[in-house]
């Protein structure tokens, strides 16, 4: 049995054509799965019958349910999801005036291990389907009664290790006779994966992309980013200026700042120079302190020379507070609380 979630329109339709069906119910099967949100075959009338008594044989309407809810006071709600195979997984809804942006796990656990990030922990399991990962969309749509109007490829897992499954889901997630989530309001955001880059470029999908940086010193960045060691900063940076010429958008880059390690006036001259390669937006994150990590947030003495710095350099950029930080904040810490 296959999940009928993980297929795109267009699989839908050659599904149809192979059954000698019009392809015109693949559009209306569409409808039911992600506008009407049915999870039986049989609710689906204007599919001709004897066409769901085979659907009903061969495919499966997947679910993912939400095991736990955490609302912040800023209104960030945190939920963790249960997947069908008994494993769970993250999501974070943000509102932020009409947006309601939606940040969704590609992976079970993280096999890249930064040094600050609570999802590595616990180690690797499994990439998630497309069907899993538009799933936590309708699970926390469904439970929250809110509509999504973005999605960032930000939770649990790095997006380019999962590469066509995110795709997939990205093509589901855009399309306009299902969840109709426009192209622009994707943004996928990469510990630095430089051929996962390269192919994102390739394939003109119009993702925007945006960069877990941290430390443009390739000795600091590696200690804490071991995909630094693979793929070091020079390297991520030639496939950030093909990326561009590609498609043509800014490349945003995040920065959380940590006390005594990235925070130096010298850091912050290392970082002016690397983003200026690349047209770019800049996010500067103070760290925000975890049980998990020997990590401090930086004293509002560092922060000020830290963007001082930035600001004599000619460099704009955002300061960003965590979002959510009186609830499990960060990706992977409900679930590290539930185990
Ligand atoms: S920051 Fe991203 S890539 Fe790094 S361990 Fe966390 S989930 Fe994995």
């Amino acid at each position: 049995m296959k999940d009928i979630r993980n297929l795109t329109r267009e699989e839908l339709k050659e599904v149809c054509t192979s059954r000698g069906v019009p392809a015109f119910h693949a559009q209306q099967i569409f409808e039911w799965l992600y506008r009407k949100r049915v999870n039986d075959f049989s609710l689906m009338p204007n599919v001709p019958l004897k066409f769901r008594e085979y659907l009903k044989t061969d495919f499966f309407i997947s679910e993912v349910a939400v095991l736990q809810k955490e609302i912040s006071s800023d209104g960030t709600a945190k939920f963790l999801l249960g997947l069908q195979d008994g494993l769970a997984v993250e999501s974070v809804l943000i509102p932020e005036k009409k947006r309601r942006t939606l940040c969704v796990s590609t992976q079970a656990g993280c096999k890249f291990g930064c040094k600050f990030c609570v999802s590595g922990l616990n180690g690797f399991k499994r990439n998630l389907s497309p069907a899993e990962i538009c799933g936590q969309l309708l699970a926390v749509e469904k439970e929250s009664g809110e509509k999504v109007t973005n999605i960032v490829f930000m939770g649990v897992g790095e997006p380019l290790d999962n590469f066509d499954n995110v795709m997939k889901a990205s093509a589901i997630f855009m399309d306009n006779r299902g969840l109709e989530i426009g192209k622009r309001k994707i943004v996928l955001s990469t510990c630095g994966v430089v051929p996962g880059i390269e192919r994102l470029a390739e394939s003109g999908a119009g993702l925007r992309i945006s960069i877990s940086l941290h430390s443009a010193d390739d000795r600091k960045r590696s200690q804490i980013m071991p995909v630094n060691k693979k793929w070091n900063t020079g390297q991520l940076m030639k496939a950030l200026k093909k990326f561009y010429e590609k498609e043509q958008f800014a490349i945003t880059f995040e920065y959380i700042l940590i006390s005594g390690f990235n925070s130096s006036e010298k850091d912050a001259e290392a970082l002016s120079m690397y983003v200026k390669g690349v047209p770019h937006k800049l996010n500067i994150i103070p760290y925000n302190p975890s049980e998990h990590f020997k990590w401090k947030a930086p004293t509002g003495e560092e922060l000020g020379d830290f963007v001082g710095v930035l600001k004599e350099k000619g460099v704009f950029y955002t300061l960003r507070r965590s979002r959510g930080s009186d609830i499990s904040a960060a990706c992977g810490q409900l679930q590290a609380k539930l185990k």
